[in-house]
């Protein structure tokens, strides 16, 4: 039986932490604009995972969610004391969503690149560099 790896993540200030563990649905990096404008980078990169795979170790408490209005699923998590993104349950999928760059760890799956068209011009043949 194959063993997945567990991955741990915190925020830049530390109070809020927490892990997954695999098999992991989906790798999923957009460039959508609210991705965009919701990390003020070129790309979300998002780990999904089913929500009893995931496990806050701490600081639940300090994050702060940001939905936007109906009809819109999306919405933003982030640490209340520094700001950085933090995990958040994803309706649309049904799944936990947990920002990769805030863990130093590999996951043991390859990232997807979602809305490859929808993107400012920074980029030139993005797909073919990933
Ligand atoms: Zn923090
Ligand atoms: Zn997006």
């Amino acid at each position: 039986m194959k063993t997945h790896k567990t991955l741990k993540g915190e925020c830049l200030c530390g109070e809020v932490s927490w892990q997954l563990s695999g098999p992991y649905e989906f790798f999923g990096m957009c460039q959508c604009s609210r991705c965009r404008k919701a990390t003020g980078a070129a790309f979300a990169t998002n780990l999904f995972v089913k929500a009893e795979q995931f496990k806050w170790l701490s600081g639940k408490e300090m994050v702060h969610e940001y939905v936007m209005e109906k009809p819109n699923t999306f919405g933003n998590a982030f640490c209340k004391k520094c700001g950085s993104r933090s995990p958040r349950f994803s309706p649309a999928r049904g799944w936990m969503m947990a920002p990769l760059g805030s863990t130093m760890e590999t996951p043991e799956i390859e990232p997807t690149l979602v809305c490859a068209k929808n993107h400012t011009d920074w980029f030139k043949k993005l797909e073919e560099i990933l």
